[in-house]
């Protein structure tokens, strides 16, 4: 990477980047491991992230967008590339039944807005800890819910094209864990999403016990991306990986949960290799008890 002509065009737009060069992976993933991204961006608004993304292109600088960082595992020999995040594009509208927001905030952040205007349809989505930008790619579902139930269109940069792209739902082609956003090429601004009239109070009820679930069942206290496997059709995965006797087996500082086997933690100074190497064992024992091939939800970078 061209770290001058990179800084030249961060500093030459006053203001609306923040940014750092060798930020830990640790500072930025949910996981809390891994090597050094070589640059972490911060665009400010949209229009900022929709400029940077052209220059990475241009300057053929390899780069990815990350919301919240908790669906993915960064490599312990790091990113050799720019990190944007889109933790300061929040801004969000309720429109009669429609909430629209930008991709950097909490998805969790809309539940509750949703809920405070009297709105149901995201409490689903309270409670898992990433951004409207990850939860669209990577169509982010708990409790019976999904995003692909509510959204309606999302806008995008369309890196190819070079332009703001509106897609509708379909062309969202959101599938389980997958969207047209997560095979690559384009990058989610905002989303919209349909909601409809329903009692806060029920709407908060309903959120609360969603949340009571997650607390019970889930090892929040320490770090993870969440379930690191996929669903199997048919099957519950944590009681696959529980049924091969595989809670609490470590690898060095990774662990599968004693909580909730389907996720693996890091219980403590793991490293990226410790946490794939966990996750090959865990998925080489499951096919070999119970004839299941586990495919991994988390990304690798
Ligand atoms: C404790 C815990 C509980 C969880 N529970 C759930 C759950 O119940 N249900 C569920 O579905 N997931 C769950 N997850 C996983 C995760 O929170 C979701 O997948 C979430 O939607 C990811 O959002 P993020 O902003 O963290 O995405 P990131 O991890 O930052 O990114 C994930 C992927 O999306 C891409 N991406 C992010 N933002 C954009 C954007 N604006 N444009 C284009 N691509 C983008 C990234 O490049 C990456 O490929 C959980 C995770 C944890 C740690």
């Amino acid at each position: 990477m061209n770290r001058t002509e990179l800084k030249l065009f961060l500093d030459g737009h006053g203001g609306e980047y923040e940014y750092a060069f060798d930020v830990p992976a640790s500072e930025i993933t949910s996981f809390r491991c891994g090597g050094n991204a070589e640059a972490v961006i911060y665009p400010n608004g949209e229009g900022a992230l929709c400029a940077l993304l052209r220059f990475l292109s241009d300057a053929e600088i390899k780069y990815c967008v990350l919301g919240c960082g908790t669906n993915v595992l960064i490599d312990d020999a790091g990113y050799d590339g720019a990190i944007v995040i889109t933790t300061k594009l929040t801004e969000l509208k309720i429109d009669g039944e429609t909430l629209r927001s930008e991709c950097g905030r909490g998805i969790t952040s809309c539940a509750s807005a949703a809920q405070k205007a009297g709105l149901s349809g995201l409490s689903f989505a309270y409670g898992i800890p990433g951004s409207v930008g990850g939860a669209v790619t990577m169509n982010a579902g708990a409790y019976g819910g999904e995003i692909s139930d509510v959204i309606v269109s999302a806008d995008c940069w369309d890196a190819d094209a070079q332009k703001i792209v509106t897609l509708t739902r379909d062309d969202l082609s959101l599938g389980y864990r997958d969207s047209a956003v997560k095979r690559g090429g384009l990058y989610v601004l905002s989303a919209q999403f349909a909601l409809h009239r329903g009692d806060p109070d029920a709407i908060l009820a309903e959120m609360n016990d969603f949340m009571e679930r997650r607390r019970d069942k889930q090892p929040l206290s320490c770090p993870s991306a969440g379930s690191f496997f996929k669903r199997a059709p048919g099957h519950f995965t944590g009681k696959l990986i529980e049924d091969a006797g595989l809670k609490g087996l470590r690898v060095g500082g990774a662990m599968v949960s004693e909580k909730h086997a389907g996720f693996i933690i890091n219980a403590g100074g793991a490293s990226a290799g410790d946490v794939k190497k966990l996750a090959e064992i865990v998925m080489a024992r499951v096919l070999e008890s119970s004839g299941v091939a586990l495919e991994r939800e988390i990304i690798y970078l």
